[in-house]
């Protein structure tokens, strides 16, 4: 990208407004839900100017690409005055799960999407429509588009041909449309066992695009359905089902990832098929593809993902450091964040691979913005202030947000005994170093300089407590603050006030910009796994000393801890009174800098 900071390319929304000026879909009508050509057509115009959708599977938790799909169709619809479908595609019967359904509305929903619009509610499944998708099937074969193969599945493969030969014509092509509508009966029926019919689309044995080669439309399958139970034992093929699911519920733009750009004529000639047939309304619904997301240091496959759950390299799908949106979510990754990330990339034709660093950014500048500032001392080291008196404390002022002062100051006790962190010590200073070493100054952030007289140490030399004097009248935000010049500033919490809490600094879940991909010298034969690939640092816990205004918050409520990230109360095992924080990011880009 030459300047990140300007709205990317989005070749969509270029289609949109062309189709908009030209009044494409302005005669459309909406019955206010799903059917066919015959129920739009006694329904008003459609109030929505365009419809889109987002059509999972319910087979597994959406990811980061999900999140791509989601921002872009919803995104579209709120943009030209139109709506978004949320619709289960959920055709198959072996896969699904109300677990992931439950999943996938509540990820849609985090990302600040609603299907509830103007009061219609469009949340469809695909499954409702099933009774549509056979009287369809039974249309195309009384018209003579489709016809019952007896042949084997072995035979089927042998006779589709190759990219460079044409398929041969089923022997069981020229059936009559009575004995194709016989046997597609009693496959309903439940006459014939699995595998040994199957309903083919008729079009074309030689055409170059093997998916014109009669592609499959219905198989027999004995199956309960989660939602259709034993009702059916015949199941649409997912690029029958999937343009029909479209064209019935009314949508303009069907967007998907690349790699059905090679269905798009099936996806057109199926559907002119039954708008011949009078059962779908036009203008049909017209296929877009665009690239799928490809990010660096994660892996976007769902099998993939299935198998770092079940050999237990994470701790479930929602662990922090997993590419799935319940992941990022308790990672406390913003959904602006997702908002401003995916804007950033567009929308475009060609495959990209784009860099964690660009996604990292996108969060940290919505979570500067949006989040408070407080203080966590993550490797605590004790500060004794000598002249201060035993028992005696004052409150000193922090702002919540330093460019949104009307969020007003919180309170930071300060006594004769502070945290600090351990690095923000040391007895032989480094050369440059700034903070606290015999004899020199530094200010305590919001509270005093002091000056540092010496440490003690425990019988392995390890430095258990620093010692120092303040100076009383350099106290932050009084008319002596700036009587003493110094250089080191440090922040710090009250030891008889902190909190002590757990945090995990979570890092990249891979070590390797493309896990289980080639590296420069691999030999030809080499197969690389992406488990090999795993960051073995990927989580820290330690135990930190927070200031006292972190005790009680609520779950997912994030700030940013100054000077170490933005980090975010763990949804699943923090507590009020017992905080659990997780860091989303850092801030800055330290990724391979060893920090
Ligand atoms: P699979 O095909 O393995 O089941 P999937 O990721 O395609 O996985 P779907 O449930 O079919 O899962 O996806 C729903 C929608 O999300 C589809 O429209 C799909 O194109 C889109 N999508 C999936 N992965 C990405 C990605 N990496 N980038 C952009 N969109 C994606
Ligand atoms: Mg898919």
């Amino acid at each position: 990208m030459s300047n990140e900071h300007a709205p990317a390319a989005n070749f969509i929304k270029n289609i949109v407004e062309a189709d908009l000026a030209a009044g494409k879909h302005a005669q459309r009508r909406w019955a206010g839900a799903p059917g066919t050509a015959a129920d739009h057509a006694a329904a008003p115009l459609d109030p929505a100017k365009i419809r889109t959708r987002f059509p999972p599977e319910p087979n597994g938790y959406l990811h980061f690409g999900h999140a791509k799909s989601i921002l872009l169709n919803f995104g579209l619809a709120e943009e030209f005055a139109g709506r978004c479908h949320m619709r289960f595609d959920d055709t198959n019967p072996e896969k699904e799960e109300q677990e992931y359904v439950d999943s996938i509305l509540d990820a849609v929903k985090w990302l600040g999407c609603s299907w509830d619009k103007d009061g219609e509610s469009n949340l469809y499944y695909a499954s409702n429509y099933f009774d549509w998708m056979v009287q369809f099937a039974e249309y195309l074969i009384s018209a003579g588009h489709a016809y019952v193969d007896s042949q084997s599945a072995e035979e089927m493969r042998a006779n589709r041909g190759t990219l460079t030969q044409p398929g041969k014509d089923s022997p069981f092509r020229n059936r009559s449309v009575a004995e194709n509508m016989d046997l597609f009966k009693r496959m309903q029926a439940g006459e014939f066992a699995d595998g040994t019919h199957i309903l083919r689309a008729r079009i074309d044995m030689a055409s170059r695009n093997i998916n014109l080669r009669d592609p499959a439309i219905y198989r027999i399958r004995h199956a309960t359905h989660h939602n259709t139970g034993d009702k059916w034992c015949v199941y649409p093929m997912y690029t029958f089902a999937h343009p029909i699911e479209d064209a019935l519920e009314c949508i303009t733009h069907s967007l998907c990832t690349l790699e059905f750009e090679d269905q798009r004529p099936f996806y057109d000639w199926l559907l002119e098929r039954l708008a011949e047939g009078g059962l779908l309304q036009r203008p049909l619904p017209q296929q877009i593809e665009f690239s799928r997301l490809n990010l660096t240091y994660v892996v976007l496959s769902k099998r993939k993902l299935i198998q770092l759950v079940e050999e237990k390299h994470v701790g479930g799908w929602d662990d922090p450091r997993m590419p799935t949106l319940v992941g990022a979510r308790r990672r406390g990754y913003s959904p602006e964040g997702f908002k401003l990330f995916a804007e950033r990339i567009g929308i475009s034709k060609s495959d990209s691979l784009i860099d964690y660093v660009v996604f990292e950014d996108a969060q940290r500048e919505v979570m500067n913005e949006a989040d408070q500032r407080r203080v966590a001392v993550l490797d605590p080291l004790k500060l004794i202030i000598d002249n201060y008196p035993e028992g005696q404390f004052e409150d000193c002022h922090a702002p919540n947000h330093p460019l949104k002062p009307e969020l007003g100051q919180r309170i930071m006790p300060f006594g004769r005994e502070l945290w600090i962190e351990g690095e923000d010590f040391q007895e032989v200073p480094e050369k440059g170093f700034r903070r606290l070493f015999p004899g020199n100054k530094a200010r305590l952030k919001y509270g005093y300089i002091v000056e540092c007289t010496g440490c003690d140490k425990d019988e392995n030399g390890k430095v258990v407590a620093v010692h120092c004097t303040y100076l009383p009248d350099t106290k932050s935000g009084t008319p002596g603050a700036d009587s003493v010049k110094v250089k080191g500033n440090l922040h710090w919490v009250s030891v008889a006030h902190a909190c002590a809490a757990e945090i995990r600094l979570y890092d990249r879940l891979f070590a390797v910009a493309a896990p289980g991909g080639r590296r420069e010298g691999d030999a030809p034969e080499l197969e690389r796994d992406f488990l090999d690939d795993l960051n073995p640092n990927s989580v820290r816990v330690i135990a930190a000393q927070l200031e006292p205004s972190l005790k009680d918050v609520p779950p997912e409520q994030r700030f940013q801890f100054e000077r170490h990230g933005y980090f975010v109360a763990d949804r699943v095992d923090s507590r009020p009174g017992a905080p659990v924080f997780n860091r989303a990011v850092t801030l800055k880009d330290s990724w391979g800098k060893g920090s």
